[in-house]
């Protein structure tokens, strides 16, 4: 019964350090120090050990501290404004290929008159309605992969071109 005593005081002075104690939880723990040499002496260790690491801590340069958190900020910014145009470039992929199933069967019956106009075989109608299918998306497909090399060069990701 004694020691629970003595354990619940240590809880308790861990405790007040922490998150602090109500009221009636810090009169009887001082009631007990007041009365306990060992638990006080472990207060008074807890207190110097604490006051020792607010000692330790780190003083920063305030100019430092303003300059990284502008940075932070300013890096913030970009990710929302890249988030916001990642989300407008998706939206006009789905649109795309959207318009591109809904038009398949214009283009088809325009590669079919071109290829009764200029006499073409099956396999050129074929080959001239994939190629007008999948070219403007290739060509697309390559600038935003060279879009994208540019803004991962200025962003720092990749090093510049020579
Ligand atoms: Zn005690």
């Amino acid at each position: 019964m004694n020691g629970d005593i003595h354990e619940r005081a240590r809880k308790l002075i861990d405790a007040w350090h922490v998150e602090g104690l109500p009221e009636s939880d810090r009169a009887g723990l001082e009631t007990h120090l007041a009365a306990c040499p060992e638990c006080a002496a472990r207060a008074q260790v807890t207190e110097r050990a604490l006051q020792s690491l607010r000692t330790l801590a780190p003083r920063l340069n305030p100019a430092i501290v303003a300059q990284a958190r502008l940075r932070v900020r300013v890096r913030a910014q970009e990710l929302r404004e890249y988030r916001s145009r990642l989300h407008a470039l998706w939206m006009s992929c789905a649109l795309s290929w959207i318009l591109g199933a809904l038009t398949a069967p214009l283009l088809w019956q325009g590669v079919q008159w071109i290829a009764e106009r200029f006499a073409l075989s099956t396999a050129a109608s074929v080959t001239l309605f994939v190629l007008s299918w999948s070219v403007p998306a290739a060509a697309a497909a390559a600038v935003l992969v060279w879009w994208r090399s540019q803004t991962a060069t200025e962003n720092g990701f990749l090093p510049p071109r020579t």
